[in-house]
């Protein structure tokens, strides 16, 4: 079975004092053991929960690049806004993955693709690029996050996620092999919230969540114990 993943996504976006509260926030909750992390931009830093005290003390080293574990790559705002192609992102990946890092590599269709129904050709294509250049899936997440529900408001129906996940496992079955597609997490991002998120992570091919604005809220945790 795979272990739940919540990612926060921090951006840009919070004051040096909005990190201090959600940590502090996180600190003091009782979260189940699934694998956490969060963190500023490209950077994801870990804080991989499990005691109160270890949450702190990897909080802190957010500040640390060196030991940053894992990196978000193929963000849909980095694909669009630097034209970063899929080759180019599979590149990243692939290189982080030899530097020791965890990667959680982004897909997702735009609302153009998804009215022209080729969502799944979009998400396996992207997903096909990176396949090419890997062969270790261990360090990996795979973060499914449809472009017009970032920072939207519009967050996918538990229908649509599951549908897109469901594909992808079954892609990552045919394509890599049935171990990579049964242990690999296939995560949600796209204006995941407190109130939407557990109907979500009962889908069952929904492995957690990649969150951005509701990282830097006390709902992040409601998040987190979403695991179903
Ligand atoms: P929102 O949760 O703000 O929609 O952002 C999602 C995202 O971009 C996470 O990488």
């Amino acid at each position: 079975s795979r272990k739940f993943f919540v990612g926060g996504n921090w951006k840009c976006n919070g004051t040096g004092e909005d990190v201090k509260k959600i940590v502090t926030v996180l600190n003091q909750a009782e979260v189940p053991s699934e694998d956490v992390v969060a963190g500023q931009g490209a950077a994801a830093a870990g804080l991989r929960r499990r005691s109160a005290e270890l949450l702190g003390a990897q909080g802190r080293r957010l500040h640390r690049r060196d030991q940053v574990p894992w990196v978000i790559l193929g963000h849909s705002e980095r694909r669009a806004l630097l034209g970063e192609s899929s080759d180019f992102v599979a590149d990243k990946v692939a290189y982080a993955l030899t530097q020791g890092l965890k990667v959680i590599a982004c897909i997702g269709e735009t609302l153009e693709q998804r009215e022209a129904g080729t969502t799944m050709d979009v998400v396996a294509a992207q997903t096909k690029a990176i396949a090419e250049k890997i062969s270790d899936w261990t360090n990996i997440v795979l973060a499914y996050e449809p472009v017009w529900a970032i920072g939207t408001g519009k967050v996918a129906t538990p229908a649509q996620a599951q549908e897109v996940h469901d594909g992808l496992r079954k892609w990552l079955h045919s394509n890599v092999s049935p171990a990579v597609a049964e242990l690999t997490r296939i995560i949600y991002g796209g204006s995941v919230n407190g109130a939407n998120c557990k109907e979500l992570a009962a889908q069952p091919d929904v492995d957690g969540f990649l969150v951005g604005g509701a990282s830097l809220k006390p709902e992040f945790v409601d998040i987190i114990k979403s695991a179903t």
